[in-house]
């Protein structure tokens, strides 16, 4: 018998322990239900650990591969620049999209359970205060310290810090720190995949714990939370980006998604943009006729470091988990902060499924939230990631279009040969 896909898997892993978990509740009392909670908390929490202990080394490797393979950048730096802007601002306008939703939809404040109430938990300084700690994150005083912390922030600053600066260094220096990252993701990505096998196991203990103690209410504030997600992504999907085509590619987007569907499609039931990238490159250059050297050094980049949709999803959980979690919406202050580290993750998060869910903790730890609370979200993670993953995958393909259209004809090749 053929085993089903791992998103059925996990998709029945949830439903038996949501099933399991409200037996528990209903059939079981306070004091079993409690107890058994607790347990299958133990056990689902072995998965999350698994998922913390990749996340430093995975992060470090695939964002030195990323940036170390723009490999002789210097006459491709008119380019780097313009990817890099495309790539921030669309980033930017997915967070703000994520923001408007759940500023609309409230998904975390529908009468749902609270985690925790601790609502002295936020506020503190001001905007001010708050940023000018992020920017002191991203010079860390003591890189190892940040390492072993870890603090992402800081790790992703001093990492970018390291491979421009090998880059600069040329040569052997270049090749080898080059090598050394490629074969460090390689192996991380090999690790990643086997833990994300036990993910239907790991989700059927937290969904268990979950609905035993909380019951089934939980589920209601996550369709809101779903739907908040859904209803972001989509505006982003279809109305953000094929505006940038239309305007900035002067191309049908309607057409260029066709184009690129099979790389789309690809994405949606893979869960990876990294997996996804071969077809994403030839979809763009042979179905949507981009050249060559536009798609070879947009798509691989984006895919590392251009994560629209993963952007999103990050802030509109975060948020949605400070709802829960604190019983009301974060003060302004903290959702500058969401957005600036939901940015930030999304360029840490490497072009793998689940990747945005273990970045997540640099938010997590930037607004105050325990790594924990992340548990209530973990159980609709995987099919937010296909939909994320299409989104990412969407948003590279019409910056490889954007990118094209800049470049004019061929002039440019000229000047660069
Ligand atoms: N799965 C996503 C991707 O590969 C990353 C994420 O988890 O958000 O693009």
């Amino acid at each position: 018998m053929r085993t089903p896909a791992l998103h059925w898997q996990i998709a029945i892993g949830m439903l038996a322990g949501g099933l399991l978990g409200v037996a528990f509740n209903f059939w079981g009392g306070d004091g079993v239900a409690e107890l058994w909670g607790g347990r299958f908390q133990q056990l689902g929490g072995l998965f999350l650990r698994m998922l913390k202990m990749v996340a430093v080394p995975l992060v470090v490797t695939s964002l030195a591969s990323g940036v170390l393979g723009l490999g002789g950048a210097a006459h491709l730096g008119r380019m780097f620049s313009r990817t890099l802007l495309y790539y921030l601002v669309t980033s930017m306008l997915a967070i703000l999209t994520g923001l408007v939703a759940v500023a609309l939809i409230r998904p975390g404040l529908g009468g749902g359970p609270r985690q925790v109430v601790a609502a002295d938990g936020v506020g503190g300084g001001g905007l001010g205060e708050v940023l000018f700690e992020q920017i002191e994150n991203l010079i860390p005083a003591n890189p190892l310290a940040a390492f072993i912390e870890p603090n992402f922030l800081s790790i992703i600053a001093f990492t970018i810090a390291f491979s421009v600066f090998a880059l600069h260094a040329g040569g052997d220096v270049a090749r080898r720190v080059r090598t050394a990252a490629d074969t460090g993701f390689a192996v991380m990505m090999a690790m990643t995949h086997a833990i994300i096998r036990l993910a239907p196991l790991g989700v059927f203990f937290l969904v268990a714990a979950t609905t035993a103690t909380q019951g089934t209410d939980v589920f209601v504030s996550l369709s809101a939370y779903m739907l908040t997600v859904a209803i972001a992504l989509a505006f982003h999907a279809c109305v953000t980006l094929p505006a940038i085509v239309r305007m900035l590619a002067r191309r049908s987007p309607w057409r260029f998604a066709q184009a690129m569907s099979p790389a789309l499609l690809t994405a949606f039931s893979s869960a990876s943009s990294n997996g996804t990238l071969p077809l994403t490159m030839e979809c763009v250059e042979h179905r949507a006729g981009i050249r060559n050297r536009v798609g070879s050094f947009v798509l691989p980049l984006g895919a590392t470091v251009n994560m629209d949709g993963t952007a999103l999803y990050e802030a509109v959980a975060v948020l949605f988990i400070a709802q829960m979690h604190f019983g009301r919406e974060l003060p302004l202050a903290q959702q500058a902060v969401v957005c600036l580290t939901a940015l930030l993750a999304s360029v840490g998060s490497a072009g793998i499924p689940h990747a945005g869910l273990v970045m997540m903790a640099i938010i997590l730890q930037a607004v105050g939230l325990p790594a924990e609370s992340q548990g209530i979200i973990l159980a609709v993670d995987r099919v937010l990631d296909m939909a994320r993953t299409s989104v990412n995958v969407w948003s590279d393909a019409c910056g490889a279009a954007v990118i094209d259209a800049l470049e004019g004809p061929d002039a440019p090749e000229a000047e660069a040969t």
